[in-house]
């Protein structure tokens, strides 16, 4: 008999896990609905701040596979489907069709299921926030009304809330299109989730140099509106004024239907799953940003919202939901990010990450250049290596510098994957060309400069 494999959200989890189901079982064995919200499939959210910055002309250049495409494939997408409940027991969903035409609710079976719902971005409270010309960036259909807004309205000013990766990002697409850009967070660094404040301090100054004024320790107090449009952002403190705002106040996962059904949600907020991403329901699978992994430096569980995960989690679903047996083996936190000229990396665990799972750390901070310092276009970049005390374990780096800088993360994250000690790191056999590195490379000197601090 042929089974039925139903996927709930159409991006980067749930089409991986079913294109690779697909991959693995032919449509007479294996029947692939996938049941999508909104209008788009396998998006790239990640390229919204590139599209908002004119880099990317066409926002379906942003569309990897179209649900067209994916139905020639044998995929049963249905767009503009929303998934209103689970029941676990009776092993159906219930599907509301949102499209405009829409309106109508029906059950659909399942033999397995994937839930693949992502995130929902967070709003502060506040008054105001509801105000025309305020703008989350989650889904394409974010990215395309913020640009609309740019193109057509021709603003002069933007206020970022929200000093993560995603504010970081869509300040540079703003000053690309010439706004003047402010970027008020309530913590006292930009990324202060995920950099140590002698980093986060060397992101204030580059965000300044590519002219973003910060307010930083500002939490936002409301906005002031003007015939319902935003006019200005307030905070304790000042007023600033206002023809757009973005909003990068960070995502939670999106577990209502997961939690509605009785799936375990852990104390993280995301969803339970074993390392075969099969949750506390048998056959019923869960990846990508609505779910908890595993910190492979602190072994503790974690909420880790990147595409990198949700693709690589989705195929480890698809394998296993149609008979196969692979694990994801949980991730390091390795991420980055470019503020112009900028680039911004980090993995492992941070010194203040550290000082929090219990780890006892030491942390060594070099500065050096991008190529040979005669080497035309050599840049300062600061790379930051944390260890392990007293094994030497490397557990942790981040890195800050212009154009070469932020792919050498990669680097540290492989030796923190294979749990290698500073002094084998030190001693890596490193590439070496003047147009490249310097002869020490500044990730060598850095985990040298560590290894002597132990
Ligand atoms: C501006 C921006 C930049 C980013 N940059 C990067 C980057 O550089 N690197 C990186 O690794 N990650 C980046 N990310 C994060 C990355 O986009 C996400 O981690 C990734 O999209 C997660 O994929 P997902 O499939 O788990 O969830 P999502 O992409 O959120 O997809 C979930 C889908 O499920 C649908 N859905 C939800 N509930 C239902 C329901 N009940 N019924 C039907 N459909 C439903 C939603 O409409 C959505 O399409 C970025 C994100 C943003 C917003």
């Amino acid at each position: 008999m042929t089974e039925r494999l139903v996927v709930i959200g159409g991006d980067a989890a749930g089409m991986t896990a079913a294109a690779r189901a697909r991959r693995r079982r032919a449509p007479d064995d294996l029947e692939i609905v996938a049941f999508e919200r909104g209008p788009y499939t396998s998006y790239s959210a990640c390229g919204i701040p590139y599209f908002v910055g004119d880099l990317v002309a066409d926002i379906d250049e942003l569309v990897a596979r179209t649900p067209e495409e994916h139905r020639r494939n044998g995929i049963d997408v249905r767009i503009e489907h929303e998934v209103v409940g689970i029941d676990v027991d009776a092993r159906r969903v219930l599907v509301r069709d949102v499209s405009a035409a829409g309106g109508e609710e029906r059950d659909e079976p399942f033999d397995q299921l994937v839930v693949a719902t992502g995130a929902v971005p967070f709003r502060p409270e506040v008054p105001g926030i509801d105000a025309d010309g305020i703008f989350g960036v989650q889904t394409l259909a974010d990215g395309v009304a913020v640009r609309r807004a740019i193109d057509e309205r021709a603003p002069d000013r933007a206020v970022i809330v929200g000093g993560g990766y995603v504010g970081l990002e869509m300040a540079e697409a703003l000053v690309r299109r010439g706004l003047e850009v402010a970027l008020i967070d309530l913590t006292e660094q930009p990324m202060a989730a995920t950099l140590d404040a002698d980093m986060g301090a060397l992101v204030a100054k580059a965000l300044r140099a590519v002219g973003v004024s910060l307010h930083m320790g500002e939490p936002v107090d409301g906005f002031d509106t003007d015939g319902g449009a935003v006019r200005a952002v307030r905070t304790a403190r000042r007023m600033l004024p206002a023809d757009v705002v973005v909003l990068g106040t960070g995502v939670r996962p999106e577990t209502r239907l997961a939690k509605e059904a009785g799936i375990a949600i852990g104390d993280t907020g995301g969803i339970v799953t074993d390392s075969r991403m099969e949750t506390s329901v048998d056959g019923v699978w869960a990846a990508g940003d609505c779910v908890e992994t595993v910190d492979r430096v602190t072994g503790r569980q974690g909420v880790v919202p990147l595409g990198t995960h949700a693709n690589k989690q989705g195929r480890v679903v698809g394998i296993n939901a149609t008979g196969g047996d692979v694990r994801f083996p949980g991730v390091i936190g390795t991420a980055a990010s470019k503020i112009c000229a900028y680039e911004v990396a980090r993995t492992g665990v941070t010194e203040r990450e550290a000082a929090r799972a219990g780890i006892d750390v030491v942390a060594a901070t070099i500065e050096a250049t991008s190529r040979a310092g005669y080497f035309p276009g050599a840049e300062p970049i600061t790379v930051k290596v944390v260890a392990e005390r007293p094994t030497g374990r490397i557990v942790g780096a981040q890195i800050v510098g212009e154009e070469g800088a932020g792919k050498r993360i990669d680097v540290l994250a492989t030796a923190i994957w294979n749990r290698m000690h500073v002094d084998e790191v030190a001693s890596l056999d490193l590439s070496y060309a003047p147009p490249f590195a310097p002869v020490w490379d500044p990730v060598l000197v850095a985990a040298r400069k560590a290894a002597n601090m132990l």
